[in-house]
């Protein structure tokens, strides 16, 4: 079974989103636009999978991979 890691919102500047790894080992960073779509700036561990989220947006499981 894959690990799951909970990304966390670090910044916010009302238009795009970025969220965050603090897992050991990973650092996975992404870039969620509030008009919709993402970026992966870095991916970190791939075969985790990847939740978290805030008031009216949510990263699912595995998206961006
Ligand atoms: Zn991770």
């Amino acid at each position: 079974m894959n690990p799951r890691h909970r990304m966390v919102l670090e910044a916010d500047n009302g238009m795009e989103l970025l969220f965050v790894c603090p897992h050991d080992g990973c650092g996975r960073r992404l870039m969620l636009k509030r008009s919709g779509g993402l970026t992966v700036i870095d991916r970190g561990d791939f075969f985790a999978l990847h939740y978290g989220g805030t008031e009216g947006l949510e990263i699912s499981s595995g998206i961006g991979g």
